[in-house]
């Protein structure tokens, strides 16, 4: 007779006490923080704690920002040679790296994923994108980006809420290594780390106002979307707000990036390794909540494979352990906010009434906080509309295919094409279905891997330019085509 046994995990709480969190904070502008007006708190998703309260950027201070930012570059950013900006940059990046479980625990509680994730991904990639970035400083000139590169000037940088930190990083490294000042505005729900990397700029000994961070809600984000005083946007979010913007900077001289949404294939071949497989399936879109943009949110299995692959990915997805984000063991968090769990609610809700099949294993959900069980759609057809949208969400649709060439053409089905995954043992079969997918990130074998070298954006409704990389410099250079 078999039997197995299970050994309960134990708690592994990892410990709050090394951060300080203000009941109240300013903007920082010019190198200083500076008293707000209105205010609005930020919560914990995962218990509903009232954190902080946080200063509701108007008019005023976004032109208080855009000045200081303007000073800074005419005054010193832009005369500084590169190699002493990548000195900051190399100072900034060590900074965080000491400073990294204070981050780690901070981004926790403000945001509700994993504090293995934010410990072991969030925030040693943010620090790899300032050492990245400091590298290149003082060698734009040989970066194949003209012998002359100049800066655009003030950047205004307008940031979500999946990976507040990181995307911070990806946003003000590349800026400042090409010369640009930048005024940041993080997302309503976590603004926590981005005040915490404020300090860290006034520890690093920054110039006051190469960095300006400004928090607020989509109004502020508005604001400096048309202020006459920026010169670029940098934007990531959903495909909604950056329509507005390519709208409203479309009559000006501002250059643009885009990072928008997604709903990637990932495809599973007959040949592919199936533990392996079933493991970056969970990765692909459990990771983060799914609260990722290049989530692998779309599985495309082969026929003949699929019910082993679904048998095996039920049996992982019963090992999920899903709950406080504090706990060492958790690998699934707190959705980030009441509206998006909302919005999750309802996407799935219209996965069952079209007739899809749902399935999610037993799990205790907290009682308070935000909270959503890993979940799998099976027998969706390309016509539902969990197939289609970008549910944000720990929900994966799954569909069949018969023919790789059916596996393309399902896969290049939609309007946005960030990324991709393909599964699979066979070289020649990998390598040409990535010259068949439209995306911009094609992983094969592998999911959600990221890297400062390594360019990331989309085509279609996913957006416009590259971040990372030698094409994520060339969106903060004059003159480059970053496509
Ligand atoms: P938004 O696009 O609204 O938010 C992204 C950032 O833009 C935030 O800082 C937001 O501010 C700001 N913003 C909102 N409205 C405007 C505006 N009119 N002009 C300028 N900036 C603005 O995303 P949400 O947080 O509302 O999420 C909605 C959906 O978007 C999600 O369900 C998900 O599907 C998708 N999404 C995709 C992301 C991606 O990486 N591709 C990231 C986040 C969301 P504030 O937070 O203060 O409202």
């Amino acid at each position: 007779m078999e039997t197995t046994m299970t050994f309960e995990y134990a708690p592994a709480p990892e410990s709050r006490a090394i951060v300080t969190i203000k009941p109240k904070y300013g903007h920082f502008i010019g190198g200083k923080f500076v008293a707000g007006g209105k205010h609005f708190p930020t919560i914990n998703p995962a218990t509903e704690e009232v954190l902080s309260q946080i200063a509701l950027a108007g008019k005023a201070d976004v032109d208080a920002a855009v000045k200081a930012a303007r000073k800074a570059y005419t005054n010193t950013w832009s005369k500084m040679s590169g190699k002493e900006r990548g000195k900051y940059l190399y100072r900034i990046a060590r900074i965080m790296q000491e400073r990294a479980r204070e981050f780690a625990v901070l981004e926790t509680l403000d945001n509700g994923k994993p504090i293995r994730e934010s410990r072991d991904t969030d925030i040693p990639l943010a620090a790899a994108h300032f050492f990245y970035h400091a590298g290149w400083a003082d060698k734009l000139e040989y970066a194949g980006l003209g012998t002359s590169p100049k800066p655009l000037g003030v950047a205004g940088q307008i940031i979500p809420w999946n990976f507040p930190l990181l995307m911070l990083a990806w946003k003000v490294a590349p800026a400042l290594a090409a010369g640009n000042t930048v005024v940041l505005k993080p997302a309503e729900s976590t603004p926590l780390t981005a005040l915490l990397f404020a300090e860290v700029c006034q520890q690093a000994e920054l110039p006051a106002g190469v960095v300006n961070i400004v928090t607020g809600d989509g109004s502020t984000g508005a604001l400096i979307v048309n202020h006459q005083g920026i010169d670029k946007i940098a934007f990531t979010g959903s495909t909604e707000v950056g329509k507005i913007i390519a709208r409203a900077v479309a009559p000006t001289n501002k250059s643009v990036t885009l990072e928008l949404g997604g709903k990637a294939a990932n495809i599973v071949f007959d040949d592919a390794p199936i533990d392996e497989t079933v493991e970056g399936i969970v990765n692909g879109i459990f990771f983060n909540q799914g609260h990722v943009c290049c989530a692998g949110s779309r599985l495309l299995l082969q026929e003949n494979v699929a019910e082993e692959v679904l048998h095996k990915l039920k049996n992982r997805m019963e090992k999920i352990r899903v709950g406080d984000p504090m706990d060492k063991n958790t690998d699934v968090g707190a959705i980030n906010s009441k509206e998006q769990l909302a919005k999750i609610i309802e996407l799935a809700a219209v996965g069952d009434s079209e007739g899809a099949e749902r399935w999610s294993p037993a799990c205790n959900l907290p009682s308070k906080g935000f909270w959503f069980a890993p979940t799998i759609f099976t027998g969706v057809t390309q016509a539902h509309r969990i197939a289609r949208e970008e549910i944000f969400g720990p929900v994966l649709s799954v569909l069949t295919f018969r023919t790789p060439a059916e596996a393309i053409e399902k896969a290049n089905n939609t309007p946005f094409g960030l990324s991709a995954g393909i599964w699979s043992e066979k070289g020649s079969r990998t390598l040409w279905a990535s010259q068949q997918l439209r995306a911009g990130v094609i992983w094969a074998n592998t999911f959600n891997k990221f890297d400062p070298t390594s360019p990331f954006g989309g085509y279609k409704e996913s957006g416009w330019g590259r971040e990372g990389g030698r094409h994520g410099l060339a969106a903060y250079l004059k003159g480059v085509s970053h496509e």
